[in-house]
Protein backbone atom coordinates (compact mmCIF):
# COMPACT_ATOMS: atom_id res chain seq x y z
CA UNK A 1 0.00 0.00 0.00
CA UNK A 2 1.39 3.66 -0.76
CA UNK A 3 0.06 6.82 0.58
CA UNK A 4 0.40 10.40 -1.16
CA UNK A 5 0.43 13.36 1.01
CA UNK A 6 -0.75 16.86 -1.14
CA UNK A 7 -3.42 19.12 -1.99
CA UNK A 8 -5.93 16.81 -3.48
CA UNK A 9 -8.38 18.04 -5.54
CA UNK A 10 -11.13 16.02 -7.68
CA UNK A 11 -15.04 16.15 -8.13
CA UNK A 12 -18.01 14.17 -7.55
CA UNK A 13 -20.36 15.40 -9.52
CA UNK A 14 -20.53 18.82 -11.71
CA UNK A 15 -19.47 21.47 -10.37
CA UNK A 16 -21.69 23.60 -12.15
CA UNK A 17 -24.78 21.69 -10.82
CA UNK A 18 -23.32 22.67 -7.21
CA UNK A 19 -20.34 23.23 -5.62
CA UNK A 20 -20.17 20.47 -3.23
CA UNK A 21 -19.41 18.46 -6.25
CA UNK A 22 -15.75 19.51 -5.80
CA UNK A 23 -13.53 17.62 -3.04
CA UNK A 24 -10.68 19.70 -2.25
CA UNK A 25 -7.93 18.76 1.09
CA UNK A 26 -5.52 21.36 0.96
CA UNK A 27 -3.60 18.85 3.18
CA UNK A 28 -4.79 15.81 1.84
CA UNK A 29 -3.89 11.58 1.99
CA UNK A 30 -4.67 9.38 -0.65
CA UNK A 31 -4.34 5.50 -0.48
CA UNK A 32 -3.54 3.20 -3.18
CA UNK A 33 -3.38 -0.69 -3.08
CA UNK A 34 -3.02 -2.90 -5.75
CA UNK A 35 -3.37 0.20 -8.30
CA UNK A 36 -6.78 0.92 -6.62
CA UNK A 37 -7.95 4.15 -4.95
CA UNK A 38 -8.91 2.38 -0.80
CA UNK A 39 -9.34 6.18 0.61
CA UNK A 40 -9.29 9.81 0.06
CA UNK A 41 -9.29 12.21 3.19
CA UNK A 42 -7.65 14.96 5.25
CA UNK A 43 -4.25 14.74 6.15
CA UNK A 44 -5.20 14.85 10.07
CA UNK A 45 -7.92 12.04 9.30
CA UNK A 46 -6.43 9.70 7.83
CA UNK A 47 -2.69 9.98 9.57
CA UNK A 48 -3.49 7.15 11.76
CA UNK A 49 -3.66 4.70 8.90
CA UNK A 50 -0.07 4.87 8.35
CA UNK A 51 0.90 1.92 9.58
CA UNK A 52 3.75 -0.10 9.14
CA UNK A 53 3.93 -1.73 5.35
CA UNK A 54 2.48 2.03 4.15
CA UNK A 55 4.59 3.66 1.73
CA UNK A 56 4.20 7.30 2.85
CA UNK A 57 5.19 9.59 -0.72
CA UNK A 58 5.29 13.01 0.54
CA UNK A 59 4.41 15.68 -2.24
CA UNK A 60 3.47 18.20 -0.12
CA UNK A 61 3.37 21.40 -1.73
CA UNK A 62 2.15 19.95 -5.14
CA UNK A 63 -1.41 19.65 -6.16
CA UNK A 64 -2.69 15.99 -6.94
CA UNK A 65 -5.35 15.90 -9.54
CA UNK A 66 -7.25 12.63 -11.65
CA UNK A 67 -5.71 12.01 -15.01
CA UNK A 68 -6.46 14.16 -17.76
CA UNK A 69 -8.40 12.43 -20.38
CA UNK A 70 -7.74 13.34 -24.39
CA UNK A 71 -11.53 12.83 -25.87
CA UNK A 72 -10.04 13.46 -29.86
CA UNK A 73 -6.70 13.02 -30.73
CA UNK A 74 -4.91 11.13 -33.91
CA UNK A 75 -1.67 9.61 -33.38
CA UNK A 76 -0.52 9.31 -37.03
CA UNK A 77 -0.69 12.92 -37.06
CA UNK A 78 2.24 13.29 -34.04
CA UNK A 79 4.60 14.42 -36.90
CA UNK A 80 2.38 16.84 -38.99
CA UNK A 81 1.68 19.40 -35.61
CA UNK A 82 2.30 23.10 -36.84
CA UNK A 83 2.10 21.75 -40.55
CA UNK A 84 1.19 25.57 -42.18
CA UNK A 85 -2.35 24.89 -44.50
CA UNK A 86 -5.09 26.73 -45.63
CA UNK A 87 -8.33 25.26 -44.07
CA UNK A 88 -9.22 21.75 -43.00
CA UNK A 89 -9.63 20.14 -46.35
CA UNK A 90 -6.93 21.85 -47.67
CA UNK A 91 -4.16 20.52 -44.71
CA UNK A 92 -5.95 16.67 -44.82
CA UNK A 93 -4.88 16.81 -48.35
CA UNK A 94 -1.63 18.23 -47.80
CA UNK A 95 -0.26 16.99 -44.75
CA UNK A 96 -2.84 14.18 -43.53
CA UNK A 97 -3.17 11.94 -45.99
CA UNK A 98 0.59 11.89 -47.16
CA UNK A 99 1.59 11.81 -43.51
CA UNK A 100 -1.30 8.84 -42.91
CA UNK A 101 0.19 6.45 -45.97
CA UNK A 102 3.60 5.89 -44.15
CA UNK A 103 1.59 4.36 -41.54
CA UNK A 104 1.57 1.70 -43.68
CA UNK A 105 5.07 0.97 -42.34
CA UNK A 106 5.02 -0.68 -39.04
CA UNK A 107 8.41 0.34 -37.83
CA UNK A 108 6.83 3.88 -38.19
CA UNK A 109 3.80 3.18 -36.42
CA UNK A 110 5.74 1.26 -33.53
CA UNK A 111 8.02 3.73 -32.91
CA UNK A 112 4.96 7.14 -33.07
CA UNK A 113 2.71 5.01 -31.14
CA UNK A 114 5.32 5.14 -27.85
CA UNK A 115 6.57 8.28 -28.47
CA UNK A 116 2.91 9.36 -28.36
CA UNK A 117 1.77 7.56 -25.60
CA UNK A 118 5.04 8.90 -23.87
CA UNK A 119 4.18 12.27 -24.82
CA UNK A 120 0.69 12.06 -23.54
CA UNK A 121 1.79 10.76 -20.10
CA UNK A 122 4.48 14.22 -20.24
CA UNK A 123 1.16 16.30 -20.40
CA UNK A 124 -0.92 14.98 -17.81
CA UNK A 125 -2.98 12.89 -20.00
CA UNK A 126 -3.68 9.45 -18.53
CA UNK A 127 -6.77 8.56 -21.35
CA UNK A 128 -7.42 9.25 -24.88
CA UNK A 129 -9.61 8.16 -27.37
CA UNK A 130 -7.35 7.95 -30.10
CA UNK A 131 -7.40 7.56 -33.97
CA UNK A 132 -5.29 5.34 -35.81
CA UNK A 133 -5.35 4.84 -39.72
CA UNK A 134 -6.68 2.61 -42.22
CA UNK A 135 -4.19 0.43 -41.56
CA UNK A 136 -4.80 -2.27 -38.90
CA UNK A 137 -1.20 -2.72 -38.01
CA UNK A 138 -1.14 0.87 -36.93
CA UNK A 139 -4.05 -0.21 -34.66
CA UNK A 140 -2.02 -3.04 -33.03
CA UNK A 141 0.85 -0.35 -32.91
CA UNK A 142 -1.28 2.35 -30.72
CA UNK A 143 -2.50 -0.24 -28.14
CA UNK A 144 0.88 -2.75 -28.22
CA UNK A 145 2.37 0.80 -26.91
CA UNK A 146 -0.41 1.75 -24.39
CA UNK A 147 -0.69 -1.73 -22.80
CA UNK A 148 3.28 -1.67 -22.30
CA UNK A 149 2.80 1.28 -20.46
CA UNK A 150 -0.63 0.53 -18.62
CA UNK A 151 -2.73 3.06 -19.70
CA UNK A 152 -6.25 2.91 -20.42
CA UNK A 153 -6.68 4.14 -24.04
CA UNK A 154 -9.34 3.67 -26.46
CA UNK A 155 -8.34 3.47 -30.39
CA UNK A 156 -9.78 2.26 -33.44
CA UNK A 157 -9.08 1.70 -37.71
CA UNK A 158 -10.33 4.57 -39.97
CA UNK A 159 -12.72 3.45 -42.23
CA UNK A 160 -12.55 5.43 -45.55
CA UNK A 161 -13.79 3.87 -48.78
CA UNK A 162 -13.69 7.18 -50.96
CA UNK A 163 -12.48 10.33 -51.72
CA UNK A 164 -9.06 9.50 -50.61
CA UNK A 165 -5.57 8.47 -52.24
CA UNK A 166 -6.27 4.89 -53.08
CA UNK A 167 -3.47 3.30 -50.65
CA UNK A 168 -5.90 4.84 -48.05
CA UNK A 169 -9.12 3.20 -48.96
CA UNK A 170 -10.69 0.57 -47.15
CA UNK A 171 -13.82 -1.67 -48.79
CA UNK A 172 -17.27 -1.42 -46.72
CA UNK A 173 -16.58 -5.47 -46.30
CA UNK A 174 -13.15 -5.49 -45.81
CA UNK A 175 -12.79 -2.64 -43.37
CA UNK A 176 -15.86 -4.17 -41.36
CA UNK A 177 -13.80 -7.36 -41.53
CA UNK A 178 -10.51 -5.92 -40.43
CA UNK A 179 -12.21 -3.76 -37.57
CA UNK A 180 -14.07 -7.13 -36.35
CA UNK A 181 -10.54 -8.60 -36.07
CA UNK A 182 -9.24 -5.80 -34.15
CA UNK A 183 -12.23 -6.22 -31.39
CA UNK A 184 -11.69 -9.43 -31.33
CA UNK A 185 -7.93 -9.34 -30.48
CA UNK A 186 -7.83 -5.77 -28.36
CA UNK A 187 -11.09 -4.85 -27.12
CA UNK A 188 -11.55 -5.28 -23.13
CA UNK A 189 -7.67 -6.93 -23.40
CA UNK A 190 -5.88 -5.14 -19.68
CA UNK A 191 -6.97 -1.87 -20.01
CA UNK A 192 -7.94 -1.22 -23.50
CA UNK A 193 -10.72 -0.31 -25.21
CA UNK A 194 -11.99 -0.69 -29.34
CA UNK A 195 -13.78 2.66 -31.18
CA UNK A 196 -15.44 2.21 -34.37
CA UNK A 197 -13.61 4.91 -36.36
CA UNK A 198 -15.37 6.55 -39.43
CA UNK A 199 -12.71 8.98 -40.85
CA UNK A 200 -15.60 11.45 -41.37
CA UNK A 201 -18.85 11.48 -43.80
CA UNK A 202 -17.27 12.85 -46.76
CA UNK A 203 -14.76 9.36 -46.81
CA UNK A 204 -17.32 6.80 -46.28
CA UNK A 205 -20.16 5.70 -48.63
CA UNK A 206 -23.77 4.84 -47.31
CA UNK A 207 -22.56 1.32 -47.43
CA UNK A 208 -19.72 1.45 -45.32
CA UNK A 209 -21.04 3.84 -42.76
CA UNK A 210 -24.27 1.26 -42.69
CA UNK A 211 -21.76 -1.17 -41.71
CA UNK A 212 -20.43 0.71 -39.11
CA UNK A 213 -23.72 1.09 -37.35
CA UNK A 214 -24.38 -2.79 -37.82
CA UNK A 215 -20.69 -3.35 -36.29
CA UNK A 216 -21.20 -1.48 -33.15
CA UNK A 217 -24.94 -2.82 -32.49
CA UNK A 218 -23.06 -6.20 -33.10
CA UNK A 219 -20.68 -5.47 -29.87
CA UNK A 220 -22.17 -3.75 -27.26
CA UNK A 221 -19.30 -1.76 -24.82
CA UNK A 222 -17.76 -0.26 -27.44
CA UNK A 223 -17.24 3.41 -28.51
CA UNK A 224 -17.50 5.56 -32.23
CA UNK A 225 -15.84 7.81 -32.96
CA UNK A 226 -16.18 10.85 -36.00
CA UNK A 227 -15.67 14.24 -36.37
CA UNK A 228 -18.71 16.41 -37.42
CA UNK A 229 -19.34 19.81 -38.88
CA UNK A 230 -16.09 21.52 -38.54
CA UNK A 231 -16.00 23.53 -41.45
CA UNK A 232 -18.01 25.24 -43.42
CA UNK A 233 -16.73 23.57 -46.68
CA UNK A 234 -17.03 20.32 -45.46
CA UNK A 235 -20.40 21.17 -44.26
CA UNK A 236 -21.51 21.83 -47.84
CA UNK A 237 -20.12 19.16 -49.23
CA UNK A 238 -21.84 16.44 -47.18
CA UNK A 239 -24.81 17.98 -47.93
CA UNK A 240 -23.87 17.56 -51.92
CA UNK A 241 -22.49 13.91 -50.95
CA UNK A 242 -25.64 13.10 -49.10
CA UNK A 243 -28.57 14.90 -50.50
CA UNK A 244 -31.30 13.30 -48.77
CA UNK A 245 -30.04 14.39 -45.17
CA UNK A 246 -31.45 17.19 -43.32
CA UNK A 247 -27.92 17.82 -41.57
CA UNK A 248 -24.23 16.62 -41.37
CA UNK A 249 -25.42 15.29 -38.17
CA UNK A 250 -28.25 13.94 -39.74
CA UNK A 251 -25.95 11.60 -41.91
CA UNK A 252 -24.71 9.74 -38.55
CA UNK A 253 -28.20 9.76 -37.23
CA UNK A 254 -29.64 8.32 -40.20
CA UNK A 255 -27.12 5.29 -39.56
CA UNK A 256 -27.54 4.63 -36.39
CA UNK A 257 -24.14 5.96 -35.48
CA UNK A 258 -25.34 8.64 -31.95
CA UNK A 259 -25.47 6.97 -28.92
CA UNK A 260 -23.71 6.52 -25.41
CA UNK A 261 -20.18 6.29 -26.08
CA UNK A 262 -20.43 8.20 -29.71
CA UNK A 263 -17.70 10.35 -29.94
CA UNK A 264 -18.24 13.26 -32.26
CA UNK A 265 -15.43 16.07 -32.70
CA UNK A 266 -15.85 19.46 -33.39
CA UNK A 267 -19.26 20.25 -33.40
CA UNK A 268 -19.14 23.58 -34.62
CA UNK A 269 -22.19 23.89 -37.02
CA UNK A 270 -25.19 22.38 -35.35
CA UNK A 271 -28.63 23.54 -35.80
CA UNK A 272 -30.95 23.34 -32.98
CA UNK A 273 -32.66 20.08 -34.34
CA UNK A 274 -28.87 18.43 -34.20
CA UNK A 275 -28.22 20.05 -30.51
CA UNK A 276 -31.78 18.23 -29.74
CA UNK A 277 -30.93 14.69 -31.05
CA UNK A 278 -27.48 15.03 -29.52
CA UNK A 279 -28.38 15.07 -26.11
CA UNK A 280 -31.31 12.47 -26.75
CA UNK A 281 -29.18 10.36 -27.68
CA UNK A 282 -26.32 11.01 -25.05
CA UNK A 283 -23.72 11.85 -28.33
CA UNK A 284 -20.54 13.73 -27.00
CA UNK A 285 -19.19 16.64 -28.03
CA UNK A 286 -15.22 17.00 -28.01
CA UNK A 287 -14.19 20.72 -28.46
CA UNK A 288 -10.63 21.15 -30.27
CA UNK A 289 -10.24 24.86 -30.01
CA UNK A 290 -6.31 24.59 -30.59
CA UNK A 291 -7.32 22.97 -33.94
CA UNK A 292 -10.77 24.73 -34.71
CA UNK A 293 -8.42 27.89 -34.14
CA UNK A 294 -5.32 26.63 -36.01
CA UNK A 295 -7.35 25.27 -38.89
CA UNK A 296 -9.55 28.59 -39.11
CA UNK A 297 -12.43 26.64 -38.51
CA UNK A 298 -14.85 28.29 -36.46
CA UNK A 299 -16.07 28.76 -32.86
CA UNK A 300 -17.79 26.43 -30.59
CA UNK A 301 -20.36 27.42 -28.86
CA UNK A 302 -19.70 26.20 -25.25
CA UNK A 303 -22.66 27.87 -23.57
CA UNK A 304 -25.20 26.39 -25.81
CA UNK A 305 -23.45 23.09 -25.12
CA UNK A 306 -23.38 23.38 -21.26
CA UNK A 307 -26.94 24.97 -20.85
CA UNK A 308 -28.71 22.19 -23.39
CA UNK A 309 -27.13 19.52 -21.07
CA UNK A 310 -24.82 18.08 -24.10
CA UNK A 311 -22.82 15.63 -23.04
CA UNK A 312 -18.79 17.26 -23.53
CA UNK A 313 -15.34 16.43 -23.53
CA UNK A 314 -12.13 18.57 -24.79
CA UNK A 315 -9.85 16.78 -27.52
CA UNK A 316 -6.07 18.26 -28.34
CA UNK A 317 -6.90 17.05 -32.10
CA UNK A 318 -3.07 16.76 -32.73
CA UNK A 319 -2.03 17.18 -35.63
CA UNK A 320 -4.67 19.85 -36.20
CA UNK A 321 -4.45 20.73 -32.93
CA UNK A 322 -1.56 22.83 -31.82
CA UNK A 323 -0.70 21.35 -28.24
CA UNK A 324 -0.55 17.74 -26.54
CA UNK A 325 -1.46 19.65 -22.99
CA UNK A 326 -4.98 19.79 -22.90
CA UNK A 327 -4.21 22.15 -19.78
CA UNK A 328 -3.06 24.77 -23.33
CA UNK A 329 -6.53 23.36 -24.41
CA UNK A 330 -8.64 24.66 -21.86
CA UNK A 331 -6.71 28.20 -22.60
CA UNK A 332 -8.01 28.39 -25.90
CA UNK A 333 -11.08 26.69 -25.24
CA UNK A 334 -11.69 29.55 -22.37
CA UNK A 335 -10.86 32.30 -25.35
CA UNK A 336 -13.33 30.55 -28.17
CA UNK A 337 -16.15 31.19 -25.22
CA UNK A 338 -14.66 35.20 -24.01
CA UNK A 339 -14.67 35.81 -28.15
CA UNK A 340 -19.20 34.79 -28.05
CA UNK A 341 -19.75 37.03 -24.79
CA UNK A 342 -19.66 33.76 -22.66
CA UNK A 343 -17.50 33.23 -19.76
CA UNK A 344 -16.59 29.89 -18.29
CA UNK A 345 -16.14 27.95 -15.21
CA UNK A 346 -12.64 26.70 -14.26
CA UNK A 347 -14.29 24.55 -11.80
CA UNK A 348 -16.20 22.86 -15.04
CA UNK A 349 -13.27 22.92 -17.01
CA UNK A 350 -11.16 20.83 -14.62
CA UNK A 351 -14.24 18.34 -14.36
CA UNK A 352 -14.56 18.73 -18.06
CA UNK A 353 -10.97 16.73 -18.32
CA UNK A 354 -11.91 14.06 -15.13
CA UNK A 355 -15.07 12.87 -14.30
CA UNK A 356 -17.04 14.57 -16.95
CA UNK A 357 -14.88 13.19 -19.52
CA UNK A 358 -15.09 9.79 -17.73
CA UNK A 359 -19.16 10.12 -17.74
CA UNK A 360 -18.32 11.37 -21.52
CA UNK A 361 -16.67 7.91 -21.82
CA UNK A 362 -18.99 5.77 -19.86
CA UNK A 363 -15.31 5.08 -18.12
CA UNK A 364 -16.60 6.94 -14.20
CA UNK A 365 -16.68 3.49 -12.63
CA UNK A 366 -13.24 2.90 -13.32
CA UNK A 367 -11.72 6.53 -13.38
CA UNK A 368 -11.97 10.57 -13.64
CA UNK A 369 -12.45 10.34 -9.48
CA UNK A 370 -10.74 9.10 -6.45
CA UNK A 371 -14.24 7.08 -4.91
CA UNK A 372 -12.61 4.02 -3.67
CA UNK A 373 -12.05 1.40 -6.07
CA UNK A 374 -10.95 3.41 -9.10
CA UNK A 375 -7.47 3.08 -10.55
CA UNK A 376 -5.43 5.18 -9.34
CA UNK A 377 -4.82 7.44 -12.47
CA UNK A 378 -3.30 10.87 -11.37
CA UNK A 379 -1.07 13.51 -12.06
CA UNK A 380 0.91 15.70 -9.31
CA UNK A 381 0.78 19.20 -10.29
CA UNK A 382 3.72 21.66 -9.24
CA UNK A 383 3.30 25.17 -9.37
CA UNK A 384 6.70 26.04 -9.53
CA UNK A 385 7.54 24.12 -12.85
CA UNK A 386 7.70 28.03 -14.33
CA UNK A 387 8.60 30.90 -12.37
CA UNK A 388 5.68 33.22 -13.46
CA UNK A 389 3.48 30.61 -12.44
CA UNK A 390 4.41 30.38 -8.97
CA UNK A 391 4.20 34.25 -8.85
CA UNK A 392 0.68 34.60 -10.23
CA UNK A 393 0.12 31.66 -7.50
CA UNK A 394 1.59 32.95 -4.77
CA UNK A 395 -0.72 35.99 -5.35
CA UNK A 396 -4.26 33.77 -5.59
CA UNK A 397 -6.34 34.04 -2.70
CA UNK A 398 -8.81 31.45 -3.64
CA UNK A 399 -8.76 27.72 -5.31
CA UNK A 400 -11.00 28.66 -7.86
CA UNK A 401 -8.54 31.82 -8.79
CA UNK A 402 -5.09 28.82 -8.77
CA UNK A 403 -7.56 26.70 -10.73
CA UNK A 404 -7.84 29.63 -13.87
CA UNK A 405 -3.78 30.48 -13.23
CA UNK A 406 -3.35 26.81 -13.99
CA UNK A 407 -5.69 26.65 -17.09
CA UNK A 408 -4.56 29.87 -18.26
CA UNK A 409 -0.70 29.49 -17.90
CA UNK A 410 0.10 26.06 -17.26
CA UNK A 411 1.73 23.16 -19.71
CA UNK A 412 3.54 20.05 -19.19
CA UNK A 413 6.18 22.03 -17.30
CA UNK A 414 3.64 22.05 -14.33
CA UNK A 415 3.26 18.00 -14.92
CA UNK A 416 5.57 17.07 -12.56
CA UNK A 417 4.67 13.17 -12.67
CA UNK A 418 2.38 11.07 -13.89
CA UNK A 419 1.10 7.64 -12.25
CA UNK A 420 -0.98 5.32 -14.06
CA UNK A 421 -2.69 2.21 -11.51
CA UNK A 422 -0.28 4.17 -8.79
CA UNK A 423 2.93 3.76 -10.39
CA UNK A 424 4.93 6.27 -11.47
CA UNK A 425 5.28 6.88 -15.63
CA UNK A 426 6.40 9.65 -16.09
CA UNK A 427 9.00 12.46 -14.02
CA UNK A 428 9.59 15.60 -15.28
CA UNK A 429 13.17 15.86 -16.06
CA UNK A 430 14.70 18.06 -13.12
CA UNK A 431 15.02 21.66 -14.31
CA UNK A 432 18.33 23.25 -13.82
ZN1 LIG B 1 -9.65 15.01 -35.58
Amino acid sequence: MKAFRASILDFTGDPLQGREALRYFEDGLLFVEQGRVQALGAYDDLRSELKEGVTLVDLSGRLILPGFIDAHVHYAQTDIIASRGEDLLDWLKRYTFPAEQAFAGVDLAAETADFFCRELLRNGTTTALVFATVHPGSVDAIFAAAQQLGMRLIAGKVLMDRNAPTELLDTPQGGYEQSAALIERWHGRDRLGYAITPRFAPTSSDEQLELAGLLWREHPGLWLQSHVAENQKEVQWVAELFPWSRSYLDVYDRFGLLGERAVYAHCLYLDETDRRRMVETGTTAAFCPTSNLFLGSGLFDLAAAESGGMTLAYGSDVGGGTSFSLLRTLAEGYKVSQLQGYNPSPLRAFYDLSLGAARALGLDDCIGNFEPGREADFIVIDFSGSELMQRRIDRCETLEEKLFALMILGDDRHIESTWLMGECRHRREPTA
